[in-house]
């Protein structure tokens, strides 16, 4: 009986990634063999033959499929068209699809770039809540913005003057050296909440907190 192999990647891998890990496998098997045999190996997916004999490719599965075939000349990988009778094309078949049942885990085929970028996207969103919770700096803001959210916001110039405080505010320019006093005229001293929310001079313009919710 011919020398076979499958085995199952995990369920986040690619096709892609699982064609290149089948071809790898058996470039290893055909590299163990003795000198004198050639080995044709065939294949029915164009997308791995042609990553196999890329020499820039940065896919791992692909230089180490390119390192094996460099040392050893007398493989030969080629293509062959899928369901077209080929006895041994059609056994891998079977086996492919067995392995997606009962195939031994194979964990050696690391995990698409793009699925890795999703989880740390997650983890990261998972993590930032409780940053910006326990965080030392933009706690000014914090106080306006007690949540976070990848949401853009659409703050204006003048949003953006308030919230970060820099601004023409008297604060603001003693803290950069563009003043002597950080003091507004009524006596408090000059930040941007001081007169959005306590100065007698802009009380009109003044920000409520909003009406707490008779449900609370
Ligand atoms: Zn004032």
């Amino acid at each position: 009986m011919a020398y076979q192999w499958s085995a199952k990647l995990n369920d986040n891998n690619t096709v892609f990634q699982a064609e290149l890990t089948a071809l790898h496998e058996r470039v290893i098997y055909a590299s163990h063999m003795p000198n004198h045999n050639t080995s044709k190996i065939h294949v029915d997916n164009r997308a791995s033959i042609m990553a196999s004999s890329n020499s820039k490719s940065t896919n791992e599965t692909v230089r180490k499929i390119l390192k094996i075939l460099l040392s050893n000349p007398r493989i030969k990988v080629s293509w062959v068209k899928a369901h077209a009778g080929n006895i041994g094309n059609e056994r891998a078949d079977q086996l492919a699809k067995d392995a997606t049942q009962h195939g031994q885990p194979y964990s050696h085929t690391k995990l698409p770039k793009l699925h890795i970028k999703s989880l740390l996207r997650k983890r990261m969103l998972e993590e930032w809540p409780t940053l910006w919770n326990n965080g030392d700096t933009g706690r000014k803001i914090y106080n306006i913005m007690p949540s976070v959210s990848l949401r853009p916001t659409n703050w204006i110039r003048e949003d953006v003057i308030f919230f970060s405080q820099h601004g023409p505010f008297p604060a603001y320019l003693k803290r950069f050296h563009l003043s002597d006093s950080d003091y507004c005229s009524c006596g408090g001293i000059g930040t941007a909440l001081h007169y959005a929310t306590e100065c007698i001079y802009t009380v009109s313009s003044h920000m409520r907190k909003p009406a707490p919710n008779k449900n609370d």
